[in-house]
């Protein structure tokens, strides 16, 4: 694991305000859109299986919703703080912006460690916390999802939660359900699948074809396991892979499928069949074509970037690079495909599940997708544009987009009073 570690607000903050720059945002709305618009802290208790009463503290923050909604996950973690839950929030701003969602950004979480409370314990939290922050979400309001360590039987939960409150049942309140409660077609594999769409459009600008691409993917949950299956799919070779447990590398391929049942089985990649063990900061470092982080923040930093030998980089964690590193791996040509617009496939899929919601009528799944892709090139060839035009990288480029749309709503709605 990189060790210079970065506050994820600063580095929210910093790439903010390059993007200000470059546009010459007025004092006043850098000054608005810098602040989170709303912070809640919630501590609550939770009965655990023993008996005892312990503790939790949990967040929901709304970064802007002057464009719709606020929207945003959910992330159960022992390192979630009130900065990463604001970088994250901000981050949902921006990302609802540049594929042009009707939505505004915010992010929740809880301090805890998931792995070690039991299904009911989960459950318990699960409930109380949606209780807690049930006075921001709403489906007209504030609608949450899945993010790290939270699942479809977590938002299930919350949806029934909020639902039991009010007396009926509403569905729009949250996204990321199972299908059976009003999830989406196409939902799990969502993020992924947007990481897909992107990929293959960064590999045309790079004059790369997947067949002949290595691809290294850290962090194999919703987002990692499933960008590293379709990556396979479109004919790339993933030559590691890994979990918080560590990676498992075999540079003449891994056979991705026995990675997902090996993970199932065992919980871990830990002794994968043909692949030799590899720390995650080693992991990073791995030659490859096309390096994915899906796991979390602050893994490329000033520590590691002059060694990644990837050529591309998708982003499809939040905030996996560092303003350092990031200014590094452009000085050397390496190309990244940012968070906001790498991993906007699952906030696209959960603005369709809330529609769904809202009208009571659901799509096929390859209406999803084939909607899915068409945001997703039409954003990324948006975001090229922009750089190509104002002579800067993709992450400026999809920056000065977001930001753009989001103050011109935010102009235009005006200060009130
Ligand atoms: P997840 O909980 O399903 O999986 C997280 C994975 O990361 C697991 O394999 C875990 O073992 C691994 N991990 C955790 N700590 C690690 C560490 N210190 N080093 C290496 N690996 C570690 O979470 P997810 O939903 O796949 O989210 C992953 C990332 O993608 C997060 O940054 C999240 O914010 C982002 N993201 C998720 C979604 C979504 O729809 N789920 C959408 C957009 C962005």
């Amino acid at each position: 694991m990189a060790i210079d570690i970065v506050n994820p607000y600063d580095m929210a903050i910093s790439q903010f305000d390059e993007a200000a720059d470059r546009l010459g945002l007025s004092q006043a709305m850098r000054a608005i859109l810098r602040k989170p618009k709303r912070e809640l802290i919630v501590n609550f208790p939770v009965r655990m299986d023993n008996g005892d009463v312990e503790m939790f503290t949990g967040y929901r923050v709304q970064h802007n919703i002057n464009r719709g909604p606020a929207k945003g996950g959910i992330r159960f973690s022992p390192e979630v703080s009130l900065d990463e839950v604001r970088a994250l929030a901000m981050w949902m701003t921006w990302k609802c912006a540049v594929v042009g969602i009707p939505f505004g950004g915010a992010k929740g979480g809880v301090i805890c460690d998931p792995h070690k409370l039991s299904r009911s314990e989960l459950e318990r939290l699960s409930r109380r916390y949606a209780t807690e922050i049930s006075i921001l979400i709403g489906p007209d309001s504030d609608i949450p999802a899945p993010d790290m360590n939270t699942n479809p039987q977590i938002m299930a939960w919350m949806m029934d939660t909020f639902s039991m409150h009010k007396g009926f049942s509403i569905p729009a309140v949250i996204t990321g359900k199972p299908l059976a409660i009003g999830g989406s077609e196409g939902r799990l594999e969502a993020t992924a699948r947007g990481v897909q769409f992107v990929a293959i459009e960064a590999m045309r600008d790079l004059g790369m074809r997947p067949e002949d691409c290595s691809v290294v993917v850290q962090g194999f949950g919703n987002v990692g396991s499933i960008s590293a299956r379709l990556l396979h799919e479109l004919g790339c070779k993933i030559v590691a892979v890994s979990d918080i447990s560590g990676g498992v590398h075999n540079s003449n391929g891994i056979d991705i499928h026995r990675a997902l049942r090996h993970s199932k089985e065992h919980g871990t990649l830990r002794g994968l069949l043909d692949t030799e063990a590899v720390t995650n900061s080693e992991l990073l470092e791995l030659p490859c074509d096309v390096l994915v982080p899906a796991a979390l923040e602050n893994q490329l930093t000033a520590k590691n970037a002059s060694r990644i030998k990837a050529r591309l980089i998708i982003e499809a964690a939040n905030g996996p690079t560092t303003p350092d590193a990031d200014h590094i791996l452009n000085d050397r040509g390496i190309m990244i495909v940012p968070d906001i617009l790498a991993n906007a496939g699952g906030v696209t899929v959960s603005y369709f599940e809330w529609v769904q919601d809202l009208q009571r009528f659901f799509w096929a799944e390859h209406e999803i997708n084939d909607r899915l892709e068409s945001i997703m090139t039409r954003a990324y060839r948006a975001s090229r544009a922009k750089a190509d035009e104002q002579d800067t990288n993709l992450r400026i480029g999809s920056y000065l987009l977001a930001v753009t749309r989001v103050a011109e709503a935010t102009e235009i709605r005006g200060v009130y009073p």
